[in-house]
């Protein structure tokens, strides 16, 4: 594998028919990148790895978070022979759900309220305290002040989309046992989190990596993430990229 070039990570994917409200919020947060510019970059890149002479599939292109706009990308990859895409799904993803993270649920609903983002402070709690709380604490603040779950919601990837993308030979990562800023939990538990991450991962048949929710890690948390069985860590370059180790990589997001 080559990751001397920029890795990037890549969430939502904007086709010109995707235009709902919510895309706006996440133009907003730098999470969304339009297809054409998207597959511009890649093809750049898969243009790169070939004048260099890099080995077929050595070029990793990551999605974090496991939406459904990553389909859009399949034929891109079957030509693009020296990229390879990895998808880092998080733990009911992995347990064969199809769910929403509790941040994304709240993105939804300001969309359909017409709030801004700006305005959830007014409701008692900042994105950045939510980031910090279990997801399970997440989803239950969002049930208190009204947000409705959504049973399934169709923009993330279902089992069986998850299952045809690996057998396309798309990597699958873990994205931690728990969405939110793993940095602030008590080390034993985080060793206890993500030594089920990595057992799920390998029941799973995915490859051994951990990218860390929000790009957030320390150079303890690193160390955590290792003695759990983790070969290989993606952070995100303005998060954490004062952290130098061999089995970091620093990833830029792509919007
Ligand atoms: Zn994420």
């Amino acid at each position: 594998m080559t990751y001397a070039t920029t890795v990037p990570c890549i969430h939502r994917v904007q086709t010109p028919e995707a235009n709902e409200a919510v895309w706006s919020i996440y133009r907003q947060l730098g999470m969304a990148i339009d297809l054409d510019t998207l597959v511009g970059r890649l093809e750049q890149l898969e243009l790169q790895a070939s004048d260099a002479s890099a080995a077929t599939r050595s070029i990793l292109v990551t999605f974090d978070d496991g939406w459904a706009d990553s389909l859009a990308l399949v034929p891109v990859f079957e030509r693009c022979t020296h990229l390879q895409p990895v998808l880092f799904l998080t733990a009911s993803q992995l347990a064969g759900a199809q769910s929403e993270l509790p941040l994304l649920r709240l993105y939804a609903w300001c969309a359909e309220s017409g709030r801004r983002l700006e305005d959830v402070e007014s409701l008692g709690v900042t994105r950045k305290q939510l980031k910090r709380m279990p997801e399970a604490e997440q989803h239950a603040w969002l049930t208190r002040i009204g947000v409705r779950p959504v049973a399934r919601p169709v923009d993330v990837l279902s089992p069986s989309q998850v299952r045809r993308l690996a057998a396309d030979g798309w990597l699958v990562g873990s994205h931690a046992h728990d969405h939110h800023d793993l940095r602030f939990d008590d080390p034993r538990f985080l060793l206890e989190g993500l030594s089920q991450a990595a057992s799920d991962l390998e029941v799973f048949g995915g490859v051994p990596w951990l990218a860390w929710p929000e790009g957030r890690c320390t150079v303890e948390t690193c160390d955590v993430a290792r003695r759990a069985g983790f070969t290989l860590q993606f952070s995100l370059r303005i998060e954490s990229g004062a952290i130098q180790s061999d089995d970091l990589v620093h990833r830029e997001i792509w919007k």
